[in-house]
């Protein structure tokens, strides 16, 4: 038989078609699916411990609380003045004292890229000070009255009602030794929390000047050291350290060492002594509701004379169920639970070098402000709303009602939901927002250069001239 080629192909005609073969392939075969490497997943953030997210369901409280402190700024006739977060920070160790806790234990302190030993401030009233001899301020009619308004740092440990970033408030008055300027500062912070709906009481002490306090300080040490064996190993530490704090320890054993302490308005030169009965003459003669607190000294080094706190009432109710055991688990004790603090410090400015003018200030804690108002069930603020909803009906008219928001910014507060397109959901919003007015632009509205205005209450509405819009709706707002 005779072989055919046909039938049995040459080897070399083979591999010729494979390459020919393979060579179409690579030409036309699909890039290999490339491995897609599953997606990263990545870890979350949380908040650093001690510091708090304020989200849009509380800014109506911020809101409130900031209008009612700018009022009673007004009212009492203190300025606004801003002073920087990052200060040096000598400035605190000099200002508030190398043996506070806050110098201590608790500031936030670094050195800055230029090698600066820098510091986030941990309260104000230093850095109000600093400000003071700076700009020449001792040149202005006296005393000199600033507020502030801003976040503090203290490097605590974080429990209920003591945060790590927290806001102050706080009132400055500088260049009057005056007892009835410290009334004045006493009366203004009372009445901030009466405005806002908050039962608290004043509690009044006088640290005396320098030269009292050490004669207090020696029997205060004396009568300590008599009890050492009864007191925490804290309270050993400060007695060596810083003596009148010994008076502010929460410990049980401790606190009942102090009842029998000597009380510093017994150890009160005649100047200071003075100074003080005026102050409480001046808060009966304001009718105030305070109460003489002995053992109230405060813990920062700059006070001296006059220091005064805010205490939030209790609910009869409340104080009846807790006791102090309870109270102390949860991190309440009053001196946690002040909402705002203050005091003379006629010797700061002079120790931050200075010439010597006398001052007095308060802070208030605001996230404590918010929470004992929640505490005490007031009703929560009510949030900014608008005054007009702008609704619009296909593209044209979401073009117009774009610009229609810009040319009514400044004059009235409308807001819009310009990626919707159904008119029903936008009417939705309008009333839920509970504006008094709609202002309704459709297809045939924009042909015609006009606007519907829809009363929302009434529920009728009108057509207006595009040109006019913004002179009626504040006509009808009541605006003109
Ligand atoms: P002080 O500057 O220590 O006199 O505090 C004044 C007020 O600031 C206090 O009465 C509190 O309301 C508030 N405050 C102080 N420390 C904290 C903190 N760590 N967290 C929240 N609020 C604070």
């Amino acid at each position: 038989m005779r072989k055919t080629t046909a039938s049995k192909p040459k080897k070399k005609t083979i591999k010729k078609a494979v390459k020919i073969l393979s060579r179409a392939r690579k030409k036309t075969a699909q890039p290999r699916p490339v491995k897609t490497k599953a997606a990263p997943s990545y870890s979350t953030f949380q908040l650093l411990r001690g510091m708090k997210d304020i989200l849009p369901s509380e800014a109506p409280y911020w809101q409130f609380l900031q209008k009612k402190i700018e009022e009673l700024a007004e009212h009492f006739g203190y300025q606004f003045i801003e002073t920087p977060i990052l200060e040096k920070r000598d400035l605190f160790i000099r200002g508030v004292g190398r043996q506070t806790d806050i110098v201590e234990k608790e500031m936030y302190v670094f050195t800055d890229p230029g090698g600066e030993n820098v510091c986030l401030r941990p309260e104000a009233t230093a850095s109000i000070a600093r400000a003071y001899i700076e700009h020449g301020m001792l040149n202005l009619p006296q005393p000199v009255k600033l507020y502030y308004f801003g976040l503090m740092f203290r490097h605590d440990r974080p429990q209920a009602g003591r945060l790590r970033q927290f806001h102050q408030a706080g009132f400055e008055a500088l260049g009057s030794d005056h007892s009835v300027i410290d009334a004045e500062l006493i009366a203004a912070a009372f009445t901030f929390f009466r405005d806002i709906g908050i039962s608290a009481s004043i509690q009044l002490n006088s640290i005396g000047c320098a030269s009292c306090r050490e004669t207090f300080k020696s029997e205060l040490i004396t009568y300590y050291r008599s009890k050492k064996s009864l007191l925490c190993q804290n309270c050993r530490d400060r007695l060596a350290r810083n003596p009148l704090r010994l008076l502010d320890c929460k410990e049980p054993g401790c606190e009942i060492v102090k009842e029998a302490a000597p009380q510093v308005l017994n150890f009160l030169d005649e100047a200071c002594q003075g100074h003080f009965f005026k102050v409480v003459e001046y808060l009966d003669e304001l009718g105030l509701p305070y109460s003489v607190n002995p053992f109230l000294v405060r813990g920062l080094d700059y006070y001296n004379r006059t220091v005064f706190e805010i205490w939030p009432d209790k609910k009869e109710a409340e104080e009846g169920q807790r006791d102090k055991e309870e109270e102390e688990r949860e991190g309440k004790s009053p001196a946690q639970a002040s909402l705002g603090g203050g005091g003379r410090y006629d010797g700061l400015v002079e120790l931050l070098g200075g010439k010597q003018t006398p001052a007095v200030g308060f802070a208030i804690g605001l996230e404590r402000v918010i929470s004992q108002m929640k505490e005490q069930g007031l009703p929560s603020p009510k949030p900014a709303s608008p005054q007009v909803f702008i609704a619009q009906l296909g593209e044209p008219a979401k073009r117009k009602a774009l610009k229609l928001c810009g040319l009514l910014a400044g004059q009235i507060k409308a807001a819009a939901a310009l990626s919707k397109d159904s008119l029903k959901a936008q009417l939705e919003i309008a009333n839920r927002l509970d504006v008094r007015f709609a202002v309704i632009i459709g297809q045939k509205e924009v042909m015609d250069e006009t606007v519907i205005v829809r009363d929302m209450e009434a529920g009728v509405q009108e057509i207006i001239p595009y040109k006019k819009i913004a002179q009626d709706l504040k006509r009808r707002l009541g605006l003109t």
